[in-house]
This record gives C-alpha cells, sequence and structure tokens, in this order.
C-alpha cells in the first residue's frame, strides 16, 4: 500500500527533517496560509514503516516536529545529514524489544462506543503498547506492541474498568471482553483491513 502523503507534503517533512517548521514549509508548499497541517499518514500496511528506520513519526503539534510515537525520538534527531535514519530501538519501556506483537480487543458492547478513545488512551499510557492510525473498526481495538510485555499489557486490560452512570448509581463495567494474541502479520493484515474500509466509506485519508 503506498504512502499516502502529498508532494506539499512531502516537501514539507523534508524541511522540518532540516530542522525547519513543518507547518510553516507547508503552508509555503501549498501557499495556503492558515492551512491546518493533519499530520503525515502512517503507511497502515505496514506499520512503523521500513522506510523511516521502524520509527513511526507522527506530527506534535506543540513543537511542529515529526515523533516517533515508539521511541519518542523526534525525526530530526534520528535524521543524520545524509539522510540516513538511526534504527528505532522500539518502545519506550520494551527494553529495545523492536519485535512487534498485537492485541485485538473487544470494546465491551456494554459502553458506548466513545470510551474507545479512554481506552486508547490508557494503553498508550501503560507505555507498553499503541493503537495505531485505524486501529478501530466494528467495536474491534488493534494494539501494537512487544513479545517481552504483551502479556503483562494483555492482563492490564482484561483488569481495566471504566465507570458508567446507571439509574442505580456508578457501576464498574469491564472495558473488554475479549482479547486475542496476533502476530505481526495477522496484526498488520487487520490494519489493512481497516485501512481499506476506512477508505471505502470515507475515501482516501488527508
Ligand atoms: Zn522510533
Amino acid at each position: 500500500m503506498p504512502k499516502h502523503q502529498t508532494t506539499a507534503q512531502q516537501r514539507a517533512r523534508q524541511a522540518a527533517r532540516g530542522g525547519g517548521k513543518y507547518t510553516q514549509a507547508l503552508r509555503e508548499a501549498t501557499g495556503a496560509a492558515g492551512s491546518a497541517a493533519g499530520g503525515a499518514a502512517p503507511d497502515p500496511g505496514e506499520p512503523g514503516g521500513s522506510r523511516y528506520g521502524g520509527h513511526a513519526f507522527d506530527y506534535e503539534p506543540e513543537t511542529d516536529l515529526f515523533r516517533c510515537s515508539s521511541c519518542r525520538v523526534y525525526e530530526v534527531a534520528a535524521t543524520a545529514d545524509d539522510g540516513s535514519i538511526t534504527p528505532c530501538v522500539g518502545m519506550v519501556g520494551f527494553g529495545g524489544d523492536t519485535e512487534r506483537v498485537y492485541l485485538l480487543l473487544t470494546a465491551n458492547p456494554a459502553l458506548p462506543s466513545y470510551y474507545g478513545t479512554a481506552l486508547a488512551g490508557v494503553v498508550r499510557e501503560t507505555g507498553l503498547g499503541r493503537a495505531p492510525r485505524f486501529s478501530y473498526r466494528d467495536g474491534r481495538m488493534l494494539i501494537e506492541t512487544a513479545p517481552s510485555v504483551v502479556d503483562q499489557l494483555a492482563r492490564r486490560i482484561d483488569e481495566l474498568a471504566f465507570t458508567r452512570e446507571t439509574p442505580f448509581g456508578d457501576v464498574p463495567v469491564r472495558a473488554v471482553t475479549g482479547i486475542e494474541h496476533l502476530t505481526a502479520e495477522q496484526g498488520r493484515a487487520v490494519l489493512a483491513e481497516n485501512y481499506a474500509a476506512y477508505v471505502a466509506d470515507y475515501g482516501e485519508p488527508a
């Protein structure tokens, strides 16, 4: 699957890599003052991507730079003058484990779908995994993690409960009703399927 970026985004990214401001470079490239930069779309068929040394660079509005959502390094810092990229060491807390496995979570149908955002937030806060873009579809959420911490993460997700208001008072409701362990290949296949479904419904993401 091709990495979907406009030429303007690619040029702006190039400028950002050289230490420039991404949004400013994007504005100059598109000639559109005040256009909001949506950041670069990660390649869903290849999470993390090999093209960027295994890093998953996401746009960080606070700094106007790209930062790896796994190892937290900035793209400018990871890129040498000759354009070569220091390989990603994996997620913080993974002890340099660069291998990837996935958990496919079934969100508790008793909870409204917007709890998915909270669930992704909790997972990210553990530092043991993350919900990549296009990870959520039809009540199921794909979580990217590493073999060394996957069991620990699965346990924490299994114990996770959200509080829900009912006419009888607040009750704890389990966040997920199912946790399926997937290999790297299976996980990427799910992401590719989700991406295809997204494109079918909404078109290519910006
Ligand atoms: Zn990285």
